[in-house]
């Protein structure tokens, strides 16, 4: 279809309309969390006005129309990213994912001499859980390297694919960097090598076209907060192999077909894995947002984003003293940057008093920000909701902003 007109798209999101410190505010921090549309408050407020009930257990209407509604949105997550509805665990964010992955495929399995190779550029979330099971098995963590452009060079990813790599886990796209890694070549080189492969796709799914049965991974992670969606809400896909031999990482109501004291029947599928009540209306939420996504076209997103990056890139290296992390050629609209003389700390804060709202800090990436040296960054995230005028509203405050701390 045609590209949509990007003004009335923006008109869609209330948040974006109000003001900070009198100013009219410019946000610039998509790439920590999205702002919502009508549609998807909309969504949930009509499912708790209308139809809420707890899902699975009452056969009472509200109890069959809540349960449609959050069965309903599992599928249309699993259409919009080409994959099968049953292997589409539903969970709180990407950390719960990449948790659940750890504890339940790689914790019973790992042990000591085994290698969990995890790239340099990774969020926390996709660290943090990798060292807790290296503690807890004996397996350890080796670090993919990166190029300063913020890339992997293919040869040397390829070389650290030695035969005690067990399990890789990499970013689909950077938080930090924006940098969009071509997942599909690498997983398939990895998986040639009995390699099982884990992409956390936080960054990717709100901004691009993502199919995850062409990627080809084992495991694929995302959160909804970041794609037009509630917080509380994101999945783990995983191929219906894994999900048949992973134990349940969580015991409670919903994810049983049986239990005694002599034992208990677990559900089939990814309910075992989605233990207790559900975030039900976040999920109706969810379900909407995506219903909006698609609406859009994920290509004209991307399109819509790409042009976006252009001009902040080039309006940040217009301005003296500005260095810009990473120069990778496939970028999401993520742009790190320090200002010579300025803290990062400070430069957020007073941008703020312009109404331009950037994050600052590491990012929840510390390996990353220690590759390239630097304690902090600011990043400014952009989405198709933002406009050029904002971009240049946003240099404009910079430039202000580097004189007040100059
Ligand atoms: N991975 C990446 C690349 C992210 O950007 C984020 C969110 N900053 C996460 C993981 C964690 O997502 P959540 O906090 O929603 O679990």
């Amino acid at each position: 279809g045609a590209a949509p007109d990007w003004d009335r798209v923006r008109a869609d999101f209330p948040i974006l309309s109000r003001q900070v410190h009198g100013k009219p505010l410019v946000y610039l921090d998509s790439a920590n969390s999205g702002q919502k549309p009508a549609a998807v408050i909309d969504a949930m407020d009509a499912f708790y006005r209308q139809h809420y009930a707890n899902v699975s257990r009452a056969v009472h209407t509200l109890g069959t129309e809540a349960t449609e509604a959050y069965e309903g949105a599992r599928a249309t997550l699993a259409r919009f990213l080409n994959v099968r509805a049953d292997e589409l665990v539903l969970c709180s964010g990407t950390t719960f994912a990449l948790n659940l992955v750890a504890y339940s495929w790689a914790l019973p399995r790992l042990q000591a001499g085994d290698t969990i190779l995890v790239s340099r550029m990774e969020h926390h979330a996709n660290i943090v859980p990798w060292q807790l099971v290296a503690q807890r098995t004996g397996a350890r963590v080796r670090v993919a390297e990166i190029t300063p452009e913020g890339t992997f060079d293919p040869d040397a990813l390829r070389r650290s694919m030695t035969p005690d790599v067990k399990l890789l886990a990499i970013t689909h796209v950077s938080n930090v960097l924006g940098t969009v890694n071509p997942v599909r070549a690498i997983c398939r080189e990895a998986r040639s090598r009995g390699i099982v492969t884990v992409v956390d796709g936080s960054q990717a799914v709100p901004h691009r076209p993502v199919d995850i049965a062409a990627i080809g991974c084992d495991f694929y992670a995302f959160t909804g907060h970041k794609m037009c969606g509630p917080t509380g809400t994101g999945a783990l896909w995983a191929r219906r192999e894994h999900l048949a031999e992973m134990p349940p990482f969580l015991g409670g109501g919903e994810m049983i077909r049986e239990v005694s004291f002599e034992g208990t029947v677990f559900n089939d599928g990814p309910q075992k894995f989605e233990a207790g009540t559900p975030n039900i209306a976040g999920f109706v939420g969810l379900g909407a947002a995506v219903d909006y996504l698609q609406g859009l076209g994920m290509a004209h997103v991307e399109a819509r984003e790409a042009g976006l990056l252009a001009h902040m890139t080039q309006a940040l290296e217009a301005i003296d003293g500005v260095r810009i992390l990473g120069s990778a050629p496939e970028k999401a609209a993520v742009v790190s940057f320090l200002v010579e003389g300025a803290h990062a700390h400070d430069l957020a804060t007073l941008l703020d008093l312009e109404g331009v709202a950037v994050r600052s800090g590491q990012h929840c990436a510390h390996p990353l920000l220690q590759f390239y040296g630097v304690a902090a960054t600011c990043r400014a995230s952009a989405a198709f909701y933002n406009t050029h005028d904002e971009i240049d509203a946003f240099a404009a405050a910079l430039r202000k902003v580097r004189r007040l701390l100059a």
